[in-house]
């Protein structure tokens, strides 16, 4: 079945040349099945579908749209059981997480379901009595989207739901790790009656299918997801074909406590935002900055709170960390704990893998770790917390800011004159204040400096999909 993983035109297929690729459960590094991948003529076809069927699509009422979208979302919810298990086997998450995964992607769609229909434009007031001045919102066209393995589902809801919101056709590159639930979230959109060409799911070598889709003249736009080097790459790929494009890309969220903060709240959403989804979710927090007067206090409650942190498989519903997406993050993980050691960081919990089979890596906690740590520059995306002191606010702002990220950040203080200044100094996309942060359908969401550019959520995640046209018409009787 899952040879046949292309949607293309409105049918599913392998691709042309035959190339498939095993995918593996990251909790038992056993094969669970195969994905096929696309081949030139492929990408040429799904991109010819999305040109031919944009126009259609386009032009149906956004009512219409809003209820075939709202039928996805009914089928996403329904079939929640099996979407969850298929998160879990291929992507590592614990099953309670997935579940939540799917019941927040039905959440998304139904969102812009509904967003879709309040795509308004404006009337200008004229300088000539005989003169309208129009300001129409209109699809900007077919979309490439490439969607990262950390959130399968989620992210690739993400930017399918608000583009066919808008009225744009779309090719979605979903991850090679994780193709079967990538196909069960397609099909609800086909078993809603999205029209054939409408949406195109491809898999394959992520390099050739970006490069080609780029310089296809049907695609109008870019979405990608993904690490800060390659939204790089495609943007420069982008720019020199003159697409428009929203880059979510990486973070190293500083998480600040200071001397007013309160440490069981703050220890609290530290352990919970750290090592959800084995710390690969964009948002988490990295560099923890702790007030001197409360250093010794917090990195007590945090290491505690590692034990309760139960790493296991993913299927095992007392797991709270499953293991690591890939065999790559695990090794990833390995050199950075070591570098840091290496150069005088303390190591105070984990630092290793667990077991020998499966990606599992321990949560880890490193504290003084110097800067010229390679994780004091580069996103781990995996469960390690760099536990820092700070002399005072000031020095923590600094810090925070220090690095090109400007994604997603925290601050916790009981004083409301340092939330305020917390919450305006901090350059980031999103400061949580006090409590931890999620991508919710109603909020936009995206970075600020190398942290890429747009947003995904609010009203502002449908803009993106969506261009300005000027109408300035002579009135008839004039
Ligand atoms: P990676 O950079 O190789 O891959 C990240 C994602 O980008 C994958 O989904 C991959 O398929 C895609 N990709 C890679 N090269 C591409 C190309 N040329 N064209 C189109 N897509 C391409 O690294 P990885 O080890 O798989 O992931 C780790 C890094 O990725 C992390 O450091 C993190 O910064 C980033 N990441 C970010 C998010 C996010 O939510 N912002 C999600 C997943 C990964």
């Amino acid at each position: 079945m899952q040879r046949k993983s292309l949607f293309i035109n409105g049918s599913w297929r392998e691709g042309s040349g035959g190339r498939i690729a095993k995918v593996f459960d990251p909790s038992t590094e056993e094969e669970v099945g195969v994905v096929s991948f696309v081949e030139r003529e492929d990408l040429d076809a799904a991109a010819a579908a999305a040109g031919n069927a944009f126009k259609g699509w386009a032009a149906m009422p956004a009512m219409e749209r809003a209820k075939l979208l709202r039928h996805a979302s009914s089928n996403m919810r329904s079939r929640s059981e099996q979407i969850a298990t298929a998160i879990t086997r291929e992507q590592g998450k614990p099953i309670s997480d997935a579940r939540l995964e799917v019941s927040g992607s039905a959440d998304q769609i139904d969102w812009f379901a509904d967003e879709g229909r309040r795509a308004y434009g404006r009337i200008v007031p004229s300088r000539s009595p005989e003169v309208i001045q129009m300001v129409l919102k209109e699809p900007i066209g077919p979309v490439a989207a490439f969607s990262p393995w950390n959130f399968p589902v989620y992210q690739l809801v993400r930017k399918v739901a608000p583009a066919l919101a808008a009225g744009c056709s779309i090719v979605a590159k979903a991850p090679e790790e994780t193709p079967l639930c990538a196909i069960e979230t397609i099909r609800c959109f086909e078993d809603a009656g999205i029209p054939a060409g409408v949406i195109n799911l491809v898999f394959g070598v992520p390099s050739e299918i970006s490069e080609h889709l780029i310089a296809s003249p049907h695609i109008r736009k870019i979405s990608f997801t993904g690490s800060v080097a390659v939204g790089r790459h495609l943007g420069v790929l982008c720019a020199r074909e003159m697409k428009r494009t929203t880059m979510e890309l990486g973070g190293h969220a500083p998480f600040i406590v200071t001397a007013k903060a309160d440490l069981e709240a703050a220890s609290r959403v530290a352990l919970a935002m750290k090592f959800k989804n084995a710390g690969q979710v964009c948002v988490s927090p990295t560099r923890f900055l702790i007030d001197n007067t409360q250093y010794g206090r917090f990195i007590d409650l945090f290491v505690a709170g590692i034990d309760k942190v139960v790493v296991g498989p993913a299927n095992d519903p007392k797991t709270t960390m499953g293991p690591l997406a890939h065999a790559g993050r695990l090794a990833a993980m390995e050199t950075l704990v070591e570098d840091a050691v290496k150069r005088g960081a303390e190591l105070l919990a984990g630092g290793h893998r667990v077991g020998n089979r499966g990606y599992f890596f321990a949560p880890t906690i490193l504290a003084n770790v110097p800067p010229d740590a390679m994780l004091m520059k580069e996103e781990p995306f995996g469960p390690i917390a760099i536990v820092n002191p700070v002399k005072d606010i000031q020095e923590a702002i600094f810090e925070a800011n220090r690095l090109p990220f400007g994604l997603c950040s925290f601050a916790f203080t009981t004083d409301l004159a340092e939330a305020d200044l917390l919450g305006r100094s901090i350059q980031a996309g999103a400061v949580a204040i006090n409590q931890a942060f999620a991508g919710l359908p109603e909020i936009p969401f995206g970075g600020v400096k190398d942290s890429g550019h747009g947003s995904e959520g609010g009203i502002e995640g449908l803009q993106a999909f969506l261009v300005d046209k000027v109408i300035t018409q002579r009135s008839a009787a004039a």
